[in-house]
């Protein structure tokens, strides 16, 4: 007979291993399906999706070493402290990053024992049941469960004619595990990954040339944020990025890539020894047995969910980068926390509206809420402060004076709409503004609240300051 459980869980990132552990913590018994190994040696499943193995983890931990070694080649000059010779040993810097990985990955394994989440290895996909019990085939083996929560995650989305070997050119993938600091690193698409993990080459040494098919740069972050960003990246830091360019070959020879490409009317070559592709990822629903069920999806491959992530089969929920939304892995732990709690009958909720993003280049870059153009072009009367962290003695204390924080709050009420950082430990400080609108809290409230002094985050009180046209230290 099947194996019978109250919750499968179908994939075990972000998404899917909150929504496991929390069915567990709530009484159901709980099965979790993962086919993935990643990079395990000895090839056994991993748990934590592209979150922990190709994406958020490994990507902050290069992140950091980079910036280590960009701070003593040109950052403590200020200080007065100067380092001869310094050297980035690559592999040592990919090995502590694979430990971290390493760590987290076992670390959920021992999450599911504690909690009672049996793993199942596997491809987990439907094929059949209904509304009492769906039928889940893992590898061969079908289990059974009332509630099936898809939690597939997404892949990197690669562009035809560009062919990833993640040697030479690579995804998120390979762009995690390069052996040896490129000298010219290409990379397509100046999104997240392509700043990020472009930052990253950049501050080791390469030379980042990053093409961009829109016309703006950052077109989802507040304009002010992005206009400041791409002026520190492309002035301060050096970091090529070409707007507008269309991309009508990749050449992959022996010695490295050639793309080619057209902006406005002209056409350009691009000579590079690695290419990075980061163009936006699609959605693993394929092989899913969508269809064996009668899974809905929506016009860009989504499992179809409403504002509770219930698809339209009683008793499927889909969760995290498989949904729509913003493809985040915090946004996909609060999704699966909420589903498991709903099974449960309790009122599990996600606020989509203060769902914070952060980007880690540096400065980093971080917000909550709406940006002024969106706020213009829905009507919405406002008022904004922005205050810079030039004006602030930790960050002068830091020698890290770059950047802002700006905040819209409604013209009539003063609740907080949206709050915008560019600077350091931004990820950080965006905390206290999710906060604020989770609360439904004013301008005047952080105004109002005690900020320690000397900190980063007395740049947030005086731009609620700055709202009402009244900071004390600008
Ligand atoms: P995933 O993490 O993709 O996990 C889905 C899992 O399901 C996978 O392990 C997959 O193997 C498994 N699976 C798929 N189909 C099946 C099947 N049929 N059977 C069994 N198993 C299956 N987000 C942030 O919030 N902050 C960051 O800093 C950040 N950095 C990132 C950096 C990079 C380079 C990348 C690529 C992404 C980053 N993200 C970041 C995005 C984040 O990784 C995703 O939003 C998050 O991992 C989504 O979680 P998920 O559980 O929905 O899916
Ligand atoms: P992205 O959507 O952030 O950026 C993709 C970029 O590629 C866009 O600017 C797009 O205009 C451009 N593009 C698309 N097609 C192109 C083409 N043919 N030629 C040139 N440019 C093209 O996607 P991403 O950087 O691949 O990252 C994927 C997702 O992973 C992100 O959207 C985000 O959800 C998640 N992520 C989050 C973080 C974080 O939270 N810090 C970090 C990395 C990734």
């Amino acid at each position: 007979m099947a194996k019978q459980f109250d919750v499968v869980v179908i994939g075990g990132g972000p998404g899917g291993y909150i929504a496991a552990i929390r069915a567990a913590q709530l009484g159901f018994s709980t099965a979790c399906v993962e086919s993935e190994a990643y990079d395990d040696p000895k090839g056994e499943v991993r748990l934590g999706g592209t979150c922990l193995n190709v994406g958020c983890i490994p990507s902050k931990a290069l992140l950091q070493s980079s910036e280590h070694f960009d701070n003593a080649r040109h950052g403590f000059v200020m200080h007065g402290i100067t380092a001869d010779d310094v050297k980035i040993d690559v592999k040592t810097m990919v090995k502590r990053k694979d430990n971290i990985v390493t760590q987290l990955t076992g670390g959920i394994k021992g999450l599911f024992k504690k909690n009672k989440v049996t793993l199942l290895p596997g491809h987990g996909k439907f094929v059949g049941g209904g509304e009492d019990a769906w039928e889940v085939d893992v590898a061969g083996e079908v289990v059974t469960a009332k509630h099936v929560i898809v939690a597939t995650g997404s892949r990197p989305r690669h562009l035809d004619g560009v062919p990833v070997d993640n040697k030479l050119v690579c995804d998120n993938v390979g762009a995690l595990a390069f052996d040896a600091v490129p000298k010219r690193l290409g990379v397509i698409g100046a999104g997240v990954i392509g700043l990020e993990l472009g930052s990253v080459w950049k501050r080791l040494g390469a030379q980042v040339t990053i093409l961009e098919a829109l016309p703006d740069f950052l077109a989802a972050a507040d304009a002010a944020v992005a206009k400041e960003a791409w002026k520190v990246f492309t002035q301060k830091q050096g970091l090529d990025i070409q707007l507008g360019a269309n991309i009508t070959a990749v050449k992959v020879g022996k010695k490295g890539v050639t793309v080619e490409y057209e902006s406005g009317d002209d056409n350009h070559v691009l000579e590079c020894d690695r290419l990075i592709v980061s163009v936006g990822r699609v959605p693993n629903t394929e092989g899913l047995g969508c269809e064996a069920v009668g899974l809905k999806l929506d016009d860009r491959g989504r499992v179809d969910v409403d504002e509770h992530c219930r698809s339209y089969l009683p008793g499927v929920w889909a969760v995290g980068d498989v949904v729509r939304g913003p493809m985040l892995a915090h946004k996909g732990m609060e999704e699966g926390v909420m589903v498991a709690e709903l099974i449960a009958g309790q009122a599990g909720h996600c606020n989509y509206d203060a769902v914070p993003w952060v980007i880690y280049t540096h400065p980093e870059i971080a917000w909550v809420g709406k940006t002024e153009q969106q706020l213009k072009s829905a009507g919405i009367d406002y008022r904004a402060g922005q205050i810079p962290f030039a004006a602030n003695g930790r960050a002068l204390g830091q020698g890290d004076t770059t950047g802002f924080v700006k905040m819209l709050a409604d013209a009539k009420t003063d609740r907080i709409l949206g709050v915008h950082i560019i600077g350091t430990n931004a990820s950080e400080l965006i905390s206290e503004a999710v906060v604020a609108m989770e609360f439904h809290a004013s301008s005047e409230d952080i105004a109002r609240i005690v900020h320690a002094h000397p900190t980063l985050s007395e740049v947030m009180h005086e731009t609620a300051l700055a709202v009402d046209k009244r900071p004390l230290h600008f």
